[in-house]
């Protein structure tokens, strides 16, 4: 059993039961590959997976980050930059979607897993 937090698993992308195996197989940036789901924990055995199309609902809280994001840097650009022209906050928004889209992606899945996948740290699911 993994001495990871909650909050230290979620960032790694650990599995929720065991907060040992790791959920995607290769490195966010490992542009083919980053949306790579193990089938099931390298560690526990549970299935990442929990019914057809879990991860589908994870969109929801990609638009929440994604909005999250915008309105963080639209304030950071406002307080420091302040006046600069509607074209900065358009490139800096689209900057960071390229840039940041797989901790986005992965970073929704891992959210959305623990929050809907039912399955509890220490608890035994297959
Ligand atoms: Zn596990």
């Amino acid at each position: 059993m993994s001495e990871r937090s909650k909050v230290q698993a979620v960032l790694q992308g650990r599995c929720p039961q065991c907060r040992e195996g790791k959920l995607f197989k290769h490195g966010a940036y490992n542009l083919a590959k980053f949306t790579k789901i193990n089938q099931e924990c390298t560690s526990c055995g549970v299935k990442f997976e929990r019914e057809p199309r879990f991860f589908d609902g994870a969109m929801y809280i990609s638009y929440a980050l994604s909005v999250g994001l915008f309105l963080v840097s639209a304030f950071i650009i406002y307080m420091f930059f302040h006046p600069v022209s509607e074209n900065v906050y358009m490139l800096a928004i689209i900057s960071e979607v390229i840039l940041l889209y797989p901790i986005m992606f992965r970073t929704s899945r891992i959210i959305y897993l623990y929050a809907f996948g039912g399955l509890k740290f220490g608890g035994n699911k297959k």
